[in-house]
């Protein structure tokens, strides 16, 4: 009989050898979908060399005539606080700088967004299925100060959208707006200590567009991170006779309904191609197949669909359970954000209890306190990710035996089945996508990891085959959060150029990231950024910015408290440095995202590439988020604040200079 001791050996030899056979499996899916040309099969839809695909990101949702009929801003006009990005991010900000109490009166914020009105991701998006995929409860920002309670476990696109608009309102800021228009630069001016801002405001079809340039003490960037829509640039896409649009500029008039009704009579009797399977694509399938005649899914990679389970909120649970305490929002984000990063505390109650909060191998993303500071020793690098492969496998493996268990055919099944880990693209959760692949009329185009081949003009072609179509969605996804390193002015597509005129392009293809916490550098005063590296992250896009904009509004608020309200805050570079440090030293954390699929997490698989020599080495480094988990930065901000929020900083008042 054997010890106790040699069958743990056995059974853990037995766990190894499946976890090899799973990461060889992935290699050889991963592998099907590698492109030398990595980002660069996309375009932006901005930048498409054709006029009817570049008029394809053109905004459909902007009231012209209302818009211009508000107050023009002036030319030259100063303000406090100028916040490119009217979404939740900015949002957000803003609420936190009313309620830290450095926002008083007129002028003192301006958005500016080249959307036609607030929301961001929530204004643009308006396709029919449209969902948050994380729980609103967590996702919807302020419910506390605003009192709103979600109509659902998951809202859809129109209660986000009246949401953001909720928040402007609350907090005095929905007339503080200019929209359509579009930032491109921002430079710093040493003498006047303010920030001059040139900007392009779209006056619509009927006016002509005004360029302006505006002054900010502060200025911050919440331009997003999933903003630019683009689309492979498949030959001869513009001579597609049909309709053709991007999901993030729904054309209600080609399909029918509208944003707030997804009847979409227009698809009756018609072939409907939609090219994409992420996490969007999740959602709009199944509206599509409620009407279209038949409906083609071009499919490069399958996502990971796990189970939704929608449900109307119930208003005892709500206020017996959810709210019932002061504090609720943020802890019950944090307490989603432990069992997503592995942290769970012993006996904890899953608050969220839905599929997204038990995808625990997510801290492969967003980090774990679980390990702290890897040393970067082979051996200490192949047992972590060991590590993170067995914690994945009872999940993905859930995954794949629903999709068997729904799809009826075995070889559609069998297309459908996601084969990677599940930090490599973002999870999916549906109880209808897998469901209408049952049904005669959806089709699934597997282009075995490699994409559409051309397009023709009665449709798409795909390993030789035309299929013939009407209405062509373009389900495609949006440029990399990973564009330009985590340079903010590269993601905002700005130049933003600091003190003696350097630009923030020309830093980062320096040294790389320079942050301290993500959020700041130096040599730019008074400039605050929404960041992608060198800081905390969550799945939950919301809770990463509610942390980000309560210490911001201090550091504010502490310097006008230093300096007073014209203070000028800038971080030193010797507190970026160290921080630049301690990201170095925890970033062999992320070698788990080697194995992945391309995908937009891994900038299509540039991610992965072998850096060319040292320097490069330090750079990709740099520009790695801070691995040790969300609920260890908040910790981490919370001691910088409890000695002195300003101590990273130089503060000095603007009128004493
Ligand atoms: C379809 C979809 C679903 C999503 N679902 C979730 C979810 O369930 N959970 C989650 O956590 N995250 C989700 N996300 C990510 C989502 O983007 C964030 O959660 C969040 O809304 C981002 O807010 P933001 O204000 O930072 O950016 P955005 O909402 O993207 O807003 C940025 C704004 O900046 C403006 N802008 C950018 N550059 C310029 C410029 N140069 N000049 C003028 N204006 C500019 C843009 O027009 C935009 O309106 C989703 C994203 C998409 C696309």
């Amino acid at each position: 009989m054997a010890s106790d001791e040699s069958k743990a050996t056995g059974g853990e030899s037995q766990d190894d050898a499946t976890n090899l056979r799973l990461q060889q499996k992935y290699a050889e899916e991963a592998a099907k979908r590698f492109r030398s040309d990595g980002v660069a099969q996309f375009v932006d839809l901005k930048d498409a060399s054709s006029d009817r695909v570049r008029a394809l990101k053109d905004d459909p949702w902007a009231d012209h005539s209302a818009l211009n009929a508000k107050p023009a801003v002036k030319d030259g006009a100063r303000y406090k606080f100028i916040i490119l990005g009217a979404g939740y991010g900015g949002l957000i900000y803003a609420a936190n700088l009313v309620k830290s109490g450095v926002v008083s009166g007129e002028g003192d914020v301006l958005f500016l967004d080249a959307a036609g009105g607030f929301g961001g991701t929530w204004y643009w998006n308006r396709y029919p299925g449209l969902h948050c995929d994380i729980e609103s409860y967590v996702y919807m920002p302020l419910l506390e100060e605003t009192g709103y309670i979600p109509k659902n476990k998951y809202a859809d696109g129109p209660e986000l959208l009246d949401h953001a608009n909720r928040i402007a309102k609350h907090f005095d800021l929905d007339d503080k707006a200019l929209f359509r228009t579009t930032v491109q630069s921002a430079h710093w001016n040493d003498e006047s200590k303010v920030w001059h801002i040139s900007i392009t405001e779209d006056r619509g079809p009927e006016e002509e567009s005004r360029r302006l340039e505006l002054e900010a003490q502060y200025f911050f960037i919440a331009s997003g991170v999933l903003t630019v829509p683009h689309a492979p640039k498949i030959p001869s896409l513009e001579t597609f006779s049909g309709y053709m649009f991007h999901t993030s500029r729904w054309d209600y008039s080609v399909s029918g309904g509208k944003p707030d009704n997804w009847n979409l009579t227009g698809l009756q009797g018609k072939r409907v191609g939609i090219i994409g399977t992420g996490a969007t694509a999740i959602q709009v399938v199944p509206q599509l197949a409620k009407l279209a005649k038949e409906v083609y899914v071009f499919q490069r990679t399958p996502s990971s669909v796990s189970w939704r389970g929608q449900r109307p909120t119930d208003p005892e649970e709500w206020k017996t359970k959810i709210a019932a305490k002061k504090g609720w929002q943020i802890a019950r984000m944090k307490n989603m954000d432990r069992f997503l990063t592995d942290a769970a505390r012993e006996g904890e109650e899953n608050l969220v209890a839905d599929s997204w909060s038990r995808v625990t191998a997510y801290s492969a993303l967003v980090g774990s306190p679980r390990w702290g500071i890897i040393e970067p020793t082979p051996e200490k690098i192949d047992e972590h990710v060991a590590r993170l492969y067995k914690l994945d496998q009872p999940y993905t493996e859930q995954v794949r035996a629903r999709t068997a268990t729904i799809v009826k055919d075995p070889d559609t099944a069998a297309r459908l089945t996601a084969w990677y880990p599940s930090w490599c693209k973002r999870v999916t959760f549906s109880d209808e996508y897998l469901q209408v692949f049952n049904l005669p009329h959806v089709h699934l185009v597997d282009t075995e990891g490699k994409g559409v081949d051309s397009a023709t003009k009665d449709g798409l072609v795909v390993a030789g085959k035309e299929y013939p179509l009407d209405i062509l969605v373009l389900s495609t996804g949006f440029r990399t959060p990973g564009h330009g390193g985590g340079n903010p002015a590269e993601r905002a597509d700005i130049r933003v150029f600091g003190r003696e005129g350097k630009s923030l392009h020309d830093k980062w293809d320096e040294q790389g990231a320079s942050t301290l916490h993500g959020l700041y550098t130096n040599g730019f005063p008074n400039l605050f950024f929404s960041a992608v590296a060198q800081t905390g992250q969550a799945a939950n896009f919301v809770f990463t910015v509610t942390v980000w904009a309560e210490h911001i509004a201090q550091v504010v608020a502490d310097a006008e408290r230093a300096a007073g309200p014209r203070a000028v805050v800038e971080v030193k570079k010797e507190a970026e440095e160290a921080w630049a440090v301690e990201i170095m030293k925890r970033a062999a954390w992320y070698t788990s995202i080697l194995g992945c699929t391309p995908g937009y997490i891994t900038s299509e698989g540039q991610a992965l590439q072998t850096p060319k020599d040292a320097a490069e080495m330090v750079k990709k480094a740099r520009s790695s988020g801070w691995s040790e988990g969300m609920e260890s930065f908040i910790q981490l901000l919370e001691k910088y604040r409890a000695e002195g929020s300003l101590r990273a900083f130089e503060v000095v008042s603007a009128t004493a200079s």
